[in-house]
């Protein structure tokens, strides 16, 4: 936890907040994979790990304040309390408005099977609430490259990365006033990332120890290493587009909270920039370029 801000200036455009760090693994300390960038009044959700509610909360971010919800993929760690989200924004709320989802092709059809699971609850809502007369509004948005359809003032862009064999895969970039976040997602590094990442303020990316998890008796465990980026990898593709402050998040193994430095003293020899190793609700203000 923390607030990490560039300097004595004006307010910085954008701001990140990781509100989930880690990963498939329960953690005590350690939400699902969520990051929530901020700006102008808007609040964009990337990802809707375990716990992601409680951790909004935290930010003092309701359900009903949520400007998007952008998925980077659909594996189960990046997506399991997206039906929280859904139902109870429209619970606790009034909203006119549909829940923007974005995600990759095949969103669409994830959203279709979440909301039959969702079925039997909106029933039970819906005859005991007068005042509900329809189930949760959404629309989904899926998408592959380039510019990406949401309400609000941050333009945000989307790029396919490489998370293979799981695909499609994509990264988003905000950018809201000369600031820039782009949210990676699972990756190892390609094209994709490259592109979206250049000049870019800020780059939040998942990480996973290679040199730990490669000598593990569990080929389970040893599949995870080959669509994942570690430290170094994730510091190189900061370095090489230009960014200026790296974020790391989702990590695997996860380290005990407040303990992460030697994440950055592996990535420190491939990225001169600022690199930020926070737990759950560290957040980052991304000041213009
Ligand atoms: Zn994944
Ligand atoms: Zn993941």
């Amino acid at each position: 936890m923390g607030e990490t801000a560039d300097s004595g200036g004006p307010p910085a455009p954008l701001a990140i907040t990781l509100l989930g760090t880690g990963s498939p693994l329960p953690d005590p300390n350690r939400a699902g994979p969520a990051t929530l960038v901020s700006g102008a009044g808007e609040h964009h959700l990337v990802d809707a790990g375990r716990g992601v509610l409680m951790r909004l909360a935290a930010a003092a971010v309701a359900p009903g304040m949520l400007t998007s919800v952008l998925l980077t993929h659909l594996h189960s760690d990046h997506t399991t309390d997206l039906g929280d989200v859904i139902t109870t924004r429209w619970v606790l709320g009034f909203p006119a408005e549909p829940l923007v989802i974005v995600g990759p092709v095949g969103t669409g059809e994830f959203i279709d099977r979440l909301m039959a699971s969702l079925s039997i609850d909106i029933g039970y809502r819906l005859a005991h609430h007068e005042d509900l007369v329809e189930g949760p509004p959404v629309r989904v948005v899926e998408v592959t490259d380039g510019e990406v359809e949401v309400p609000g003032t941050i333009a945000v862009t989307c790029a396919p990365t490489d998370h293979r064999p799981v695909a499609p895969t994509v990264a988003y970039r905000f950018d809201l006033d000369g600031a820039s976040v782009v949210t990676a997602g699972d990756t190892v590094p390609c094209e994709g990332l490259d592109r979206l990442c250049l000049d870019a303020g800020a780059l939040v990316h998942t990480v996973l120890r290679k040199d730990v998890i490669e000598p593990m008796p569990i080929q389970r465990f040893r599949d995870t290493c080959d669509y994942h980026s570690s430290p170094e990898e994730a510091a190189r593709t900061a370095a090489r587009a230009g960014v200026r402050i790296l974020v790391f998040t989702h990590y695997v193994p996860a380290p005990p909270p407040g303990s992460a430095q030697d994440w950055i003293d592996l990535a420190r020899p491939h990225f001169a920039g600022r690199i930020e190793a926070g737990d759950d609700l560290h957040r980052v203000e991304v000041s213009p370029r």
